[in-house]
């Protein structure tokens, strides 16, 4: 592990940096990392942000979101620029399996690793950590880390503020779960006083839905939800057919899980869906049950208490089956 003082001495002269964040990155992820890639490039440093994957569109207005390079769209020469980094910020993630075809050249990597993330159970990949398993979103440790790790409060731009604001945004629900404390809305208040202008950063994310995935949205309420009273879980299950038929693209299918958790006695709501590559679930509850812990126990995943997520190579019926049968080990918590 590097000390402070060591970090701090690698980051006073010009460096090129990488940053980069998880597979799918969402609003936390991107958020994070385009607002260091602003911080780190005023201060004078050669920055690319990497990232493992496209990105939903209703990202696509983010700040600097053109300098983006996604990782499979030029394998060696991102590779040669992951080799070349003195410094490559990991945000929003703590095992490097979640980086994907990334994985390999970042483990690989001579550069100083430093993690800024919210997960529980970090692999141990980095050098230097920035880490609470509390806070909001990833957002808010890497405000935390300009702001009182670097105490660099004052150069927080417009454009940081607003990257900053979308992540805190998107990974409280719009400040409203449990990790919404005082301290999110204080530092909420003053990214908005810096600029972020937060009705607009609210309209572009949540406003800019097309037809189509309205459609699908009215298509899955009516046809592919599935309530189980007797386990207090509320579930979909898109098939591939499905995505085809509404066209649905990265970040279509965000949300969608949150409308079986807004059941009246939903304790426990799981969105299934039949990707290209596998089965990717996203698994969401209310009070003490641990989605994070099923999540990891059956399905290759983890997360956080109340938001997790997983994935299996098993036909979309089967993981279905499978999620199903455990339930009943479950009973005692989804009955409390
Ligand atoms: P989502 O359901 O929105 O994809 O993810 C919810 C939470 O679970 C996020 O905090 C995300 O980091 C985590 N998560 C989602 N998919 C996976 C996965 O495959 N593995 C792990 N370890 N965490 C995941
Ligand atoms: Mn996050």
């Amino acid at each position: 592990m590097l000390t402070l003082e060591a970090l701090k001495n690698q980051l006073t002269a010009p460096k090129h940096i990488v940053v980069t964040t998880h597979h799918k990155p969402d609003g936390d992820a991107l958020g994070s990392s385009l607002a260091l890639y602003h911080w780190l490039k005023a201060k004078g440093h050669t920055v690319d942000v990497i990232v493992p994957s496209d990105f939903p569109a209703f990202l696509d207005w983010m700040p600097a979101r053109a300098d983006v390079k996604i990782y499979t769209g030029d394998i060696l020469g991102n590779d040669a620029l992951i080799a070349d980094a003195a410094v490559i910020f990991c945000l929003d993630f703590n095992s490097l399996s979640r980086i994907h075809a990334m994985e390999d050249a970042v483990r690989n990597a001579s550069g100083v690793k430093v993690m800024i993330d919210h997960h529980l159970e970090p692999e141990g990949f980095d050098d230097y950590r920035h880490w609470d398993s509390d806070a909001a979103a990833s957002a808010q440790l890497v405000y935390d880390f300009i702001a009182n790790v670097m105490n660099d409060h004052q150069s927080i731009t417009a454009d940081i503020a607003t990257c900053l604001y979308t992540g805190l945004m998107t990974d409280t629900g719009s400040f409203r779960f449990q990790t919404t404390t005082p301290q999110v809305h204080a530092i909420a208040a003053d990214l908005i006083t810096r600029g972020a202008r937060n009705w607009e950063i609210h309209e572009l994310v949540y406003n800019s839905s097309s037809e189509n995935r309205l459609k699908f949205l009215g298509f899955c309420l009516l046809n592919r939800l599935e309530v189980l009273p007797q386990y207090h879980t509320a579930l979909f299950s898109i098939s591939r057919q499905d995505l085809n038929r509404f066209n649905i693209t990265t970040g279509d299918t965000e949300g969608l899980v949150n409308y079986a958790l807004s059941i009246s006695g939903i304790k426990l709501a799981a969105l299934i869906i039949d990707r290209t590559d596998q089965v990717k679930l996203s698994l969401r509850s209310v009070g003490t049950f641990p989605c994070n812990e099923l999540s990891k126990k059956h399905f290759n995943g983890g997360g956080h208490r109340n938001a997790a997520g997983g994935n299996s190579n098993e036909p979309l019926d089967k993981v279905v089956a499978k999620f199903k049968s455990i339930l009943p080990a479950y009973n005692e918590l989804l009955n409390q």
